[in-house]
């Protein structure tokens, strides 16, 4: 992965006299250097702003640097925010407002007009909260004390959802074979993507991807090989399936790489000269941080990779998964989620079991070997990008993942039980209403609270399903952002 880091901008004016910059830019490199420990990108301190050109240089440079993944600002004194316009006008990058202070408390005894004129954080905050607001710029407010945890993990989950614009803005993804025939959620505007979302959506012959696969060499298929046993549990004596899944990841990584392709789809209605669908091959290769979508769903191959490089490490617990069929039994209502092969291991609650058995959809002449096993217990999110024709809508739903509540030995897929928000009938109905896919990206680790800082800086529609959400709320916010989102 990239070294991200982020930009500490502060803003001040000459008003005060040098000694209050001095203090100002003293603080502000401490402030960055102790935020650089806690949160899990490096905060650069930039400039203590007091002009509009020193504004507009900074973001400049933010622009053109592919390594910076942000900008966050503070202001220590009052700072006019007219010199901030043709900065902000031109920023980029996403944007944090930190409305922080240096001092903790109001010192009783101490305080006078010149700690005033030093630490008034809550004056400059409403400037520039205004000027944010007037350029209709995309930004977070994040608000609390600088040492606060609290404060910490809610800049350290914007700066990742920061990093996967970053991501998205450098995708591309590789489609083997079309979409599956007749499906219509898996289908979009690849233009309107690219041009949103900076996606590079592109096809690549099934038939070259064989000629690759025939260039694989035996000492390649016993590495992976015995990456895989030592990565997982061995419940099949078919080698040679094993084995041929090896040599198709082998030949995807290469073709992948070569075209530096983070994401892939492909269809088991294409799958001419090869003898199984790529199933643990897919598995491991999403759980090297690649993103994968099944039937062509190229949408959410390259949602997949994007919370991924967003989750913990920058390739967290967040795998493409399918809504497959429900458990309706009062008080145990559940979700089963599955797909006829490819559930990231990431999702895994134990470690996952190597197995082959038959898969009659699809061309698959010999038996597919797959990863299976049981997915996590714990609160997470299911998230689904699709085109409504002119705009992108993101839906998320909370979800609370539990241990499957029945062993399913017959079930020859890695399996994922969970009840949806703010429960599994209401959740579906909204689900449903928002036009969300059976495809998803299922993440443990990436929060509807990121999603919704991702879209925004995206600028495209997000939708929430949670806890408080009634069928009746969103309906209504459904027709006043297909209305608002018309005009936009
Ligand atoms: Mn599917």
């Amino acid at each position: 992965m990239k070294q991200y880091e982020f930009w500490f901008v502060v803003g001040s004016q000459f008003l005060y006299g040098p000694e209050v910059l001095e203090t100002v830019e003293v603080r502000a490199r401490e402030m960055a250097a102790e935020l650089s420990r806690v949160l899990p990108y490096p905060l650069v301190y930039k400039v203590t702003a007091k002009t509009n050109k020193e504004i507009t240089d900074v973001v400049k440079e933010a622009n053109y640097r592919d390594e910076c993944a942000g900008i966050i600002t503070w202001c220590h004194t009052f700072s006019p925010s007219k010199m901030w316009i043709n900065g902000l006008a031109a920023l980029q990058k996403p944007w944090l407002h930190f409305a922080t202070q240096y001092n903790k408390e109001i010192p009783n005894d101490e305080i006078d007009m010149d700690f005033m004129n030093l630490n008034q954080a809550a004056h400059g905050d409403r400037e520039h909260g205004f000027i944010g607001a007037r350029l209709r710029k995309p930004r977070k407010v994040v608000a609390g004390y600088w040492q606060d945890e609290k404060v910490h993990k809610r800049i350290a989950d914007w700066m990742k959802a920061a990093v996967g614009v970053a991501v998205s803005k450098e995708m591309k993804v590789m489609r083997f074979g079309d979409n599956m025939r007749e499906v219509a959620v898996t289908e979009g505007d690849k233009v309107e993507v690219q041009t949103k979302l900076g996606w590079q959506v592109n096809t690549w012959a099934v038939g070259d991807l064989v000629k690759e696969m025939n260039a694989v060499t035996d000492e390649e298929v016993d590495a992976l090989y015995n990456e895989y046993l030592a990565s997982y549990d061995l419940n099949t004596d078919n080698t040679a399936a094993i084995r041929y899944q090896a040599k198709e990841e082998i030949a995807m990584k290469k073709m992948l790489d070569r075209e530096g392709c983070h994401a892939f789809t492909n269809t088991f209605q294409d799958l001419y000269g090869m003898e199984q669908l790529p199933g643990l091959a897919s598995q491991h290769l999403m759980a090297q941080g690649y993103g994968y979508g099944g039937e062509g769903d190229w949408k959410v191959s390259a949602m997949t990779a994007i919370l991924k490089a967003m989750g913990e490490g920058g390739n967290g617990s967040s795998g493409f998964m399918e809504d497959y069929t429900y458990h309706l039994v009062e008080g145990q209502e559940y979700s089963l989620g599955a797909h006829m092969l490819e559930v990231c291991p990431s999702l895994a609650a134990d470690k996952p079991r190597i197995e082959t058995h038959h898969l009659g959809i699809g061309m698959n002449e010999k038996d597919p070997a797959r990863l299976v096993f049981e997915g996590k217990a714990g609160r997470g999110i299911v998230v689904s990008l699709i085109d409504m024709g002119g705009r992108l809508r993101l839906i998320v739903q909370d979800i609370e993942a539990v241990k499957p509540i029945m062993p399913m030995p017959n079930l020859p897929v890695a399996r994922v039980m969970w009840r949806a928000l703010p429960d599994l009938t209401t959740g579906v109905e909204c689900w449903i209403t928002a036009g969300g896919a059976h495809h998803t990206v299922l993440s443990y680790d990436v929060t509807a609270e990121q999603m919704r800082d991702w879209a925004r800086m995206m600028d495209i529609e997000f939708v929430h399903i949670g806890a408080d959400t009634t069928p009746e709320k969103l309906e209504e916010e459904l027709l006043v952002k297909d209305l608002v989102w018309k005009l936009k």
